[in-house]
């Protein structure tokens, strides 16, 4: 009886397979079933057709159409792959990440095959993908390798109503690209109904419009204002969750902290509410979420459930999610501001704009009619919100996309064809640091050194911070030490229920007070010693996430140093050796302590105050370099590290005169105040 229960082993084993693959052949036809149901599917053929007699065209659709997931594929069904790449670029990581695994999904394809994505320090790429998503950014550093973009053939710069800094400057490089490219397929697509701007810029490109199915959004406003506004959407949440028929609720928050507060007073507040109420199914989605608990906002709601999504602005009209009838909207969204001549950059809690809240409350009405309620006055909407909001091009440093113009060949900046310039006092702010860093010479062209800048994807200051690392001999410090401030997010985390262990361990990495890189830099190598142990991250209070996106970063700089033939030296012991290699590439951004407790910026004289976070908050040195600049409820300096004044002039000689290090250092300070550096 042996042989006949193998075969029946086998027999079943077949079954199962094939049941699997039938299941899984179904859910396949039911996604091309979806596709279909698409407002973009009946556009389909007239799209191609519109694509094939004209160059340029806009799209306007309204968000969840289609555009992203699909034009893509209708290009490459249409045969547009076998001359060249699609691309597609999105302003957000996140919804680069997204899509492309959903279109993977939709064309049964691995994801970094046929269709990948690439991001900053993060290529899902293969030589066999033909459907690439990208951010705006990624697209920009690749006409460095490829001026004329020649592996593509089609060019789809998505989300254009977003008007991010790199999407503005991506306009700029196309339209000129396809003056000489005829082949290359330009579509410009936007979520906003506005599109005679886009239109207008691209030499009246034709507009193709796709009608939204829209339902009706019933609005309803506040009141009176509130003061809380996390609270608030808490309490709306639940109140919609007991008394509204079913239906998924979108919140929108400014950031991760907010949402993690959100998800986290939600979560106590149905705890108290036992059985009596259906099961909240609570779903954060921001930037730095990992990409597997991404998946979470698109998962089906279970009948007798309802979902929460908490998400940032990107789930304004960069992603959609299906089933969503209730929309939160606080009215706010965090917003970088910058001043030239400052220098300070903010990320604000920021009110915003009309055109935004109509994009919010449409969320509510795709699949059925649904409810908006806005967290402010109905007179607040009319008078204190902003018909636009202002382009990221008029209100951010432009160090970085200078750096790349001139890399690209292009000098005159100042006619460069951007759809709404600069102010012009942000660029000369850009061309005199990266002139003050080498980068440029006094004819504004770029050196070698701003040519070796330009490899790095990362700040300026950063970039040269970590060429001139092989000079000091610790240019594998300066690459860990850059990874840790880049990863854009917290490192150290502080439970309320914890903070004294939490306080404790983190001060182990600040031994010697010496300065906040180094404390990073100590994190780093307590982690890698433990051979990136996760459990060495929570018993030191560090987050685990952070860690491994500085571990990939990272690696992406060793990479690069290599790239540049930049020698890869270590020596942690020698402390000042990593604090010059810092000064070297942030001699911009100094201060130095005044009598009333307070520093100064040593060039643009400005008062900033060293940010609580930081290891020497208290420890107060006389002079500092700092990483960035943050308005808050301060001007705080954010990551700082003690410097010598005389390493100024010995770095930057062409910066700091003796005289003017001299005069600040000889100011008689109180005693309580200010160890000069070197004295005990
Ligand atoms: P548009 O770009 O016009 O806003 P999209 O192409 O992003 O529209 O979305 C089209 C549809 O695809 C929407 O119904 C959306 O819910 C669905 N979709 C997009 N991404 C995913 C995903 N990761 N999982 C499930 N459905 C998705
Ligand atoms: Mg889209």
């Amino acid at each position: 009886t042996e042989p006949e229960l193998e075969e029946s082993k086998e027999e079943k084993m077949k079954r199962e397979r094939e049941a699997r693959e039938a299941e899984q052949r179904s859910e396949f036809e039911q996604i091309q079933e979806a596709r279909k149901q698409l407002p973009m599917f009946p556009y389909r053929d007239d799209l191609l057709k519109a694509v094939e007699e004209h160059q340029v065209i806009i799209i306007v659709g309204e968000t969840g159409s289609g555009k992203t997931t699909q034009i893509p594929q209708y290009l490459y069904e249409a045969g547009y792959g076998k001359l060249g790449k699609i691309g597609c670029t999105q302003p957000r990581r996140v919804a680069a990440m997204s899509v492309a695994a959903r279109v993977a999904v939709e064309m049964g394809v691995k994801l970094g095959n046929e269709v990948g994505y690439s991001i900053r320090f993060e290529d899902c790429t293969s030589d066999k993908t033909v459907v690439k998503y990208m951010t705006d950014g990624m697209l920009l550093r690749e006409f460095l390798g490829e001026p004329d973009l020649a592996g593509y053939s089609c060019m789809m710069v998505d989300e254009a109503h977003e008007r991010t800094l790199h999407t503005d400057v991506l306009f700029g490089l196309v339209k000129d690209i396809a003056r000489f490219r005829p082949d290359l397929k330009l579509l410009i697509s936007s979520a906003t109904l506005d599109a005679e701007k886009f239109s207008e810029y691209f030499d009246f490109a034709p507009k193709f419009r796709i009608p939204g199915r829209r339902y009706p959004v019933d609005i309803l406003y506040t009141k009176a204002p509130e003061a809380d506004y996390l609270h608030a959407a808490v309490v709306t949440t639940l109140q919609i969750h007991v008394s509204q028929p079913a239906g998924d609720v979108l919140i929108f928050l400014t950031g991760q902290e907010e949402i993690e507060a959100c998800e986290e007073l939600l979560k106590q507040r149905t705890r108290g509410m036992g059985s009596k109420i259906g099961e909240l199914i609570i779903a954060p989605i921001y930037a730095n979420l990992p990409s597997d608990m991404q998946a979470k906002i698109f998962e089906p709601t279970p009948p007798g459930a309802r979902k929460v999504v908490i998400a940032t602005n990107i789930a304004e009209t960069s992603l959609t999610i299906d089933g969503i009838k209730y929309v939160i909207d606080p009215g706010f969204c965090k917003q970088n501001s910058y001043n030239p001549r400052t220098g300070m950059e903010s990320l604000q809690v920021t009110p915003i704009s009309k055109a935004s809240a109509l994009q919010r409350a449409g969320r509510a009405g795709r699949t059925a009619p649904g409810k908006c309620f806005r967290l402010y006055t109905a007179w607040a909407y009319q008078h204190e919100l902003e018909d636009n909001t202002v382009p990221e091009i008029q209100r951010t440093n432009l160090g970085n996309v200078v750096l790349l113009l001139k890399s690209l060949g292009i000098n005159d900046l100042i006619n460069f064809d951007f759809m709404d310039p600069p102010p012009t006092e942000t660029m000369f702010r850009a061309l005199e640091q990266l002139y003050a860093l080498g980068a440029l010479n006094d004819k504004g062209e770029l050196t070698s050194m701003g040519r070796k800048m330009a490899e790095f994807p990362v700040d300026p200051m950063l970039a040269k911070m970590i060429i001139q690392s092989e000079k000091y001999g610790v240019s594998e410090e300066i690459c860990t030490i850059a990874a840790m401030v880049s990863v854009g997010g917290a490192v150290f985390y502080r439970p309320k229920d914890k903070a004294v262990h939490a306080d404790n361990a983190h001060k182990a990495f600040h031994r010697g007070n010496v300065g906040d890189h180094i404390a990073l830099l100590n994190v780093y190598n307590g982690w890698a010693e433990t051979n990136f142990a996760s459990q060495w991250c929570f018993e030191n209070f560090v987050q685990v996430r952070s860690m491994k996106r500085a571990r990939d970063i990272r690696d992406q700089l060793l990479g690069l140093v290599d790239r540049c033939e930049i020698e890869l030296l270590s020596n942690p012991q020698d402390i000042d050796a990593i604090r010059k290699a810092i000064t070297s590439g942030f001699f911009y951004h100094t201060s130095s302590l005044q009598k009333n407790g307070s520093y100064r910026t040593v060039k643009n004289p400005q008062t900033v105050h060293i940010h609580p976070s930081s290891g020497l908050s208290e420890v107060m040195p006389r002079w500092l370099v700092y990483h960035e600049l943050v308005l808050t409820t301060k001007e705080y300096m954010r990551v700082v590290s003690e410097i010598k004044p005389e390493w100024l002039v010995e770095i930057a000689p062409h910066y700091y005169s003796k005289n003017e290090i001299h005069d600040q250092a000889a100011k008689k300070l109180p005693k309580t105040l200010g160890k000069v550096a070197g004295e005990s």
